[in-house]
């Protein structure tokens, strides 16, 4: 052939020492966990892992795997918004397979691969399947996709392209009843969550994440105190905060405030005091991708440390929104979309003062049909 983009080698860092539990601090050692921290699991209240690293990795350095494979994903553009003075849009729309989750995609497939295992199963309709289905091409594993059965005809021929395998079900039920059959397996990953409480996807994928904070730094002309982002289970969330960490800790920047965009309340049900294990059914009408009954651990971390808010934004909303900026050329989604309808409700609330220098991320492309 001698084209082919070159087959990547992911090894694991020597820098990663451990995973943390998000809730009870616990230290546990490196591998698989499902049902995240085992001690929360064990008194039915999940909650995700983080990677730690040695005090002495550079900061360049601290993501779990090195060699993971490369389809350009990453070094979005930051981009100004009309003549609103200090608010910017962090366009991951531009990734590869058109979303933020080719960032996640491309860890988790370099942790399947580095692991030994040959295939990764995923609960998902929308953007996390199409990614992680690309990703898992490029990496030589094998990639079941259990989606639901209104999947849009182009994304089927998507993900059939990228060689995935596609079964789809008419409930979450039947769809997770698949992905923990396949991931019982020893050779097979499920890289989506199957637990209630909800804990979120793996921890390996979300550390991708952190590199959105950092390239923020980098690109805005002076420090960020506001992220707005669409959130569901708060993966994204969590790994934009613990960016923002890190990057306080090696140099002394300020933690931005993180506000959650949902479609109802979950996690501001939560923020106003209900438990994080109950289900939160609600109409979430078209926004698809930041859908589901549950909150996480995370999510609530990455909102109550970063001392940041949930904000609800509901579907006839954010369908102005979606229109309007359409009119104006741009090519996101419609849940991407709700970031700039949740910054007019912050700023409303007081929660955020006009001139305060505020990220938007748009996390996602038009182009696939949801
Ligand atoms: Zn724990």
């Amino acid at each position: 052939m001698g084209h082919d983009v070159t087959t990547p080698h992911p090894t694991r860092s020597p820098y990663l020492e451990a995973l943390r539990c998000i809730q009870c601090d616990e230290r546990h050692p490196v591998a698989d966990h499902p049902q995240g921290c085992p001690s929360c699991a064990a008194r039915g209240r999940n909650s995700n892992l983080f990677c730690v690293y040695a005090d002495t990795a550079p900061a360049h350095q601290r993501y779990p795997y090195t060699g993971v494979p490369v389809l350009g994903q990453g070094e979005t553009p930051l981009l100004p918004v009309g003549r609103r003075a200090n608010v910017w849009v962090k366009n991951e729309a531009v990734n590869p397979t058109g979303s933020h989750k080719d960032r996640f995609s491309a860890f988790v497939t370099a942790h399947a691969r580095a692991s030994g295992y040959r295939g990764v199963v995923i609960g998902s309709s929308g953007n996390a399947g199409l990614s992680v289905a690309a990703y898992a091409a490029a990496t030589g594993l094998r990639c079941t996709v259990a989606g639901f059965d209104w999947l849009p005809d182009r994304v089927r021929t998507y993900l059939t392209g990228f060689g995935a395998e596609v079964r789809t079900f008419a409930t979450d039920r039947e769809r997770v009843a698949l992905v923990e059959e396949l991931a019982g397996a020893p050779d097979t990953l499920a890289v989506s969550n199957v637990t209630h409480p909800v804990v979120g996807s793996s921890c390996f994928g979300i550390e991708g994440y952190k590199r959105i904070s950092w390239e923020i730094l980098e690109q805005a002309p002076e420090p960020v105190r506001h992220v707005i982002l669409p959130s569901s289970r708060g993966d994204l969330a969590w790994g934009v905060h613990r960016g923002f960490v890190e990057a306080a800790e090696q140099l002394g920047r300020p933690i931005p405030r993180l506000h959650l965009v949902e479609p109802y309340p979950r996690l501001s049900a939560v923020l106003d005091g209900a438990s994080l294990t109950d289900r939160f059914p609600g109409d979430f009408g078209r926004l698809s991708s930041i859908a589901g009954d549950g909150t996480t651990v995370q999510a609530h971390r990455a909102v109550t440390c970063s001392k940041g808010s949930a904000v609800v934004v509901p579907d006839a909303v954010a369908d102005e929104w979606f229109q309007r900026l359409c009119r104006r050329g741009h090519v996101w989604e419609r849940s991407s979309t709700t970031v700039f309808a949740a910054l007019d409700t912050l700023r409303a609330q007081g929660r955020l003062r006009e001139g305060e220098p505020t990220v938007l991320i748009a996390t996602s492309h038009l182009f696939k049909g949801f």
